[in-house]
């Protein structure tokens, strides 16, 4: 799972003073030097200015960032492998074009105007991605809900009834088509985009030869064998097992957010990431307290009875490249990986806070939200620290709570199925805080935790504007009309600024927690739809405040410049 939410967290609140560490490359190898000749067809830059009103106005939801970072930590060898590792990440970025849409180049060509093209670039499709997924060309209709994985004339009743006899339809690596015979059948994603997976395999392969470290070099090449054979499990176990790395790779299908019929079908995306040593050191200890936090849940025990896996492990990285569905719409900032229940409790999961990113975020969009929305005398408690603290938390919280049923059925996700994403980046934002707070409460983070609950109402207007289509956009929508009900914040009409009630923020975040753990445990499908419905909206008064934002230009989200000449 991950988070499209934005902030770099402060250095001081993890006593993380001090300067760049990392391994010097060698004096003979010079990084940009050696990656000039690749610049051209690897870099990527949208033109976010528009002729028309009309186009204009849906650029201005982005603002665009340079994604760079410091080579000088990567060896040789991993710098020779970030031309491979783009093209990688390229053909990536053609299956998801794919699963959420259909033909790429045949739309493009298809679009006059470039802005409006540009905006289809940046959906993956005609379907904006921060406004419920409403198409913005004439003669489009609505997206379908299961986006391109499954043939668009199918009902939830027909595939429903026929995933019973054959459970390959319901697979995370399979596209469902339907044949001559009327009957929906189940391709394998390495059958369906074989070209792609194939390129994609080679390029890891080849970037597997070039890794010195033996647990990089394990996991390219496992990665590079489950494209081509869609069992991923041997090179998820392979990534957790990876520990001495500098740069990374996250590739392949992944997250579920863009089935938004039945959650199950995974999309293409990749990263390309280097990881900052020096922040990472510091930050794995947190992970090391997951026990204790999850015996502290406020739930009963049976909705903690799973041990979250203790080799965990929480690291700080520059993200080089986006390609696929990380790249469509809101931008992630930190994922949380894998998802696969078996490798959770089995090694547990890795974080990566991805702070070039969020940086990004947190200065060109949350700050400006909270001079707009949070009452003046709070605004003090809005600090990049705090920002950095929550996100790293929410993807802490993904491995706290329950990931199977209690009643043994199955996972929580089959259970909850289009509901499931939202719901759980609900638990991780409220578990996130709960962490925080019980940290203090331990005497193992030393924060004023006024600044962690301001900066977490701020992210609810930021996360908002991602609209209803998103997950963690529902999520957030639900935990706004959840927290007004219960006083854990007031509207100043006269400003039109929130304000936090503390004392009442506790025993709210508190009562949410308990609800999401619940409905998950129980693998409440009923119970969800309906909490969903009624929380999961934006009231009259809510989108007002948020049409200010949009109003005084406050972008929603950001693109990215990147590739080879971003990196010069
Ligand atoms: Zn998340």
């Amino acid at each position: 799972m991950n988070l499209r939410i934005s902030g770099l967290a402060s250095l001081l609140a993890f006593g993380l003073a001090g300067c760049q560490g990392g391994a010097p490359e060698s004096d003979s190898f010079d990084c940009p030097a050696f990656l000039i000749d690749f610049a051209g067809d690897m870099d990527e830059a949208l033109n976010l200015s528009a002729d028309s009103e009309f186009g204009q106005s849906l650029l201005d939801k982005y603002t665009s960032f340079k994604l760079t970072t410091d080579l000088s930590v990567l060896t040789e060898g991993e710098c020779r492998m970030i031309p491979h590792l783009i093209e990688a990440a390229r053909a990536m970025e053609e299956i998801f074009w794919m699963q959420a849409y259909g033909d790429r180049d045949a739309l493009l060509a298809s679009i006059e105007d470039p802005a409006l093209q540009t905006f289809a670039r940046i959906n993956y499709g005609v379907w904006d991605r921060l406004n419920n997924n409403a198409p913005f060309l004439d003669g489009v209709g609505e997206k379908p809900a299961g986006a391109n994985f499954y043939p668009p004339d199918m009902t939830r009743e027909e595939f429903e009834s026929a995933v019973q006899g054959n459970p390959e339809l319901g697979s995370l690596y399979t596209v469902v088509v339907r044949d001559a015979d009327e009957t929906l059948r189940a391709v394998p994603y390495h059958d369906a985009f074989r070209e792609q997976m194939e390129r994609a395999s080679q390029e890891l392969r080849a970037s597997a030869d070039l890794a010195e470290e033996p647990g990089l070099k394990k996991y390219l090449s496992a990665r590079s064998e489950a494209l081509l054979s869609g069992e991923y499990r041997e090179s998820d176990l392979a990534w957790m097992d990876m520990k001495d790395n500098t740069i990374d790779v996250v590739i392949g299908p992944i997250e579920t957010y863009e089935d938004q019929l039945f959650g199950y079908k995974a999309g293409a995306e990749a990263y390309i990431l280097v990881k900052d040593l020096e922040w990472s050191g510091r930050l794995s200890r947190y992970a090391a307290l997951l026990p204790m936090l999850q015996e502290g849940l406020p739930v009963p025990d049976e909705y903690k009875q799973e041990t979250p896996g203790t080799d965990s492990d929480l690291n700080a990285y520059d993200v080089i490249y986006y390609a696929g569905e990380s790249n469509a719409g809101s931008k992630t900032i930190a994922i949380n990986l894998p998802n696969d229940e078996e490798v959770q409790l089995q090694k547990g999961t890795r974080r990566l806070q991805l702070k070039n990113s969020m940086r990004a975020k947190f200065d060109k969009i949350l700050v400006p939200i909270a001079d707009m929305l949070i009452a003046e005398d709070q605004r003090g408690h809005i600090t990049f620290d705090a920002f950095f603290s929550n996100t790293m938390f929410h993807e802490i919280a993904h491995g706290l709570g329950i990931k199977n049923t209690l009643d043994g059925s199955g996972t929580v996700r089959g259970a909850l199925k289009e509901h499931a994403s939202a719901l759980e980046e609900g638990k991780a934002d409220i578990l996130g805080l709960y962490m925080v707070m019980k940290l203090i409460e331990e005497g193992e983070l030393d924060v004023d935790i006024r600044d962690n609950v301001v900066t977490f109402m701020a992210g609810i207007f930021r996360s908002t504007r991602f609209g209803a289509s998103s997950a963690h956009g529902r999520a957030n929508m639900i935990r706004f009309n959840f927290f007004r009900e219960l006083g854990a914040f007031s509207r100043d009409e006269a400003t039109g600024t929130y304000r936090t009630n503390f004392e009442r923020m506790t025993d709210a975040s508190n009562a949410l927690s308990e609800k999401i753990l619940r409905f998950q445990g129980d693998g409440d499908y009923e119970g969800v739809t309906a909490f969903v419905a009624e929380y999961g909206v934006v009231g009259q008064e809510l989108q007002a405040d948020l049409d200010r934002l949009a109003d005084a230009g406050i972008p929603v989200d950001i693109v990215f410049e990147q590739g080879i000449r971003a990196l010069q």
